[in-house]
């Protein structure tokens, strides 16, 4: 009987395995097909500087629009994208993709603006990386000013040659460099003597139950106040409730981002709320 059981049980998990495999594949295939056919979108969510609500960029966030799902989220595909390689291909095109965009706000209006792009290690580690950036920004016109890149904590103590000679020519081509989900990674903050970055990002985590007597508090206080020794300027993620910005205010955050400021923003949405936000502040 056990063993007419295990049988069952073989046959079962094949089934399934078999079916994960060609859904996976499918998506796999798609999500090739996706980034040829430009089926790839990117949507910007603003940043807000505290000292004078002025909006101090925006992230560049990639989205699919799928022909039959509809806009697909990253959380549904970056996994898949990093695990099969395709994140090079994608990344490249958000990245190009995104200082098409900044390029449009700098040289067209209504004003120019700071976007912020995500990287993979695996992008990172191409030996040519910068200069394919360097290359991104000529045929743009792009100001390098005008080009952040979030990387990760971990990135930083990657061991390979390639990552640390990229993080530094890029940084001395006048790109800004961002920690991104600071706090949530590797807990030595060496890297930030050897590679100086611009900006710390604290993560969401820290900012959900800022205002609800938690340690987040004291831990966002001291993000603030070690990137403020540092010199560096320091954002917070994730901000959905007036609470939270005022305590970030209190601890003198420079800038915030989040769902009480913005959702992130299809290129004409953000476009529009910058010509209105400048009637505002005119
Ligand atoms: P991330 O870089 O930390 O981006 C912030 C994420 O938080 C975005 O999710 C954003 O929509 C979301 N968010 C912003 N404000 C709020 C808020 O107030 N509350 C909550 N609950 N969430 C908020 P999204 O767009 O789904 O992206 C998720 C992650 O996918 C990103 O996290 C990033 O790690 C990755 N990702 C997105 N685009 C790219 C890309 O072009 N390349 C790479 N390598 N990764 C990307
Ligand atoms: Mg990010
Ligand atoms: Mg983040
Ligand atoms: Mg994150």
């Amino acid at each position: 009987h056990a063993k007419h059981l295990g049988g069952n049980t073989y046959r079962f998990f094949t089934r399934e395995l078999r079916a994960y495999s060609l859904e996976r594949l499918q998506l796999e295939n798609q999500l090739r097909k996706a980034i040829e056919d430009n089926q790839l979108v990117v949507h910007y969510q603003p940043k807000l500087h505290l000292n004078d609500d002025s909006i101090s960029g925006a992230e560049a966030l990639v989205r699919w629009q799928h022909p039959q799902r509809g806009l697909v989220m990253p959380g549904d595909f970056i996994d898949m994208a990093e695990e099969t390689g395709l994140i090079i291909a994608l990344g490249d095109a958000v990245l190009h993709k995104a200082c098409r965009q900044a390029s449009h706000w700098y040289h067209q209006g209504p004003t120019p603006v700071c976007v912020s792009v995500n990287l993979s290690v695996q992008q990172l580690r191409q030996s040519h990386f910068a200069r394919r950036v360097q290359h991104i920004l000529e045929e743009c016109q792009l100001p390098a000013e005008y080009l952040e890149l979030e990387l990760t904590e971990s990135m930083f103590l990657e061991h390979v040659d390639a990552v640390a000679h990229n993080i530094a020519e890029l940084r001395a081509m006048g790109i800004r460099l961002a920690v991104d989900d600071f706090g949530t990674g590797y807990s030595s903050l060496a890297y930030l003597k050897r590679f100086p970055v611009d900006t710390l990002k604290i993560d969401r985590v820290f900012v959900t139950d800022l205002g609800q007597h938690s340690q987040d508090a004291a831990i966002t206080r001291a993000i603030i106040a070690m990137a403020h020794s540092l010199d560096l300027r320091v954002v917070a993620e994730g901000v959905e409730r007036d609470v939270q910005l005022a305590y970030l205010k209190q601890y003198g955050c420079d800038e915030v981002q989040g769902y009480l400021i913005s959702r992130p923003l299809s290129a004409a949405d953000f476009t529009a709320m910058l010509q209105e936000h400048r009637g505002l502040m005119n």
